[in-house]
């Protein structure tokens, strides 16, 4: 019996994720090569600030579908089946790549904008305040 067949499909995604060397995003590279695919099939035209921000909400709706009407619990990684999280998967890639095009498009730091909105959140929601609580602030 081989290694790979004592796993499931799930731990066989994951372990392709680290063969692979897929843990680590480099965002200049997947923006550059998303230029390249959009220059090549003269498709900038398309990808206005408008456009682009409509089609990341139409992709977080197609991963929104894959947990729609799931329990918390069958959400879950470990209930999850191999074709959900490849579904998952696949349509997060989709938000991330509209997301950094858009970000590209309207020349947005997107690793020092994550890390300035994070500082912000630990301002607005602070451990004393927030710890254990989901309300807004
Ligand atoms: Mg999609």
């Amino acid at each position: 019996m081989s290694y790979a067949s004592i796993l499931s499909d799930r731990q066989i995604i994951r372990f392709d994720r680290v063969q692979y060397g897929l843990e680590k995003v480099n965002t200049d590279e997947i923006q550059a090569r998303l230029d390249d695919f959009a220059k090549e099939r003269d498709w900038e035209q398309f990808h206005s600030p408008k456009n682009l921000s409509m089609a990341l909400a139409g992709e977080a709706g197609e991963l929104l579908e894959v947990f729609q009407w799931l329990t918390q619990e069958q959400s879950q990684l470990a209930s999850l089946s191999s074709d959900q999280l490849e579904a998952a998967t696949e349509e997060l890639a989709d938000v991330l790549i509209y997301a950094l095009r858009l970000a590209d498009k309207l020349d947005i730091n997107l690793q020092g904008a994550i890390s300035k909105k994070i500082d912000k959140n630990a301002l607005r929601y602070t451990v004393e305040a927030s710890k254990g609580s989901t309300a807004k602030r």
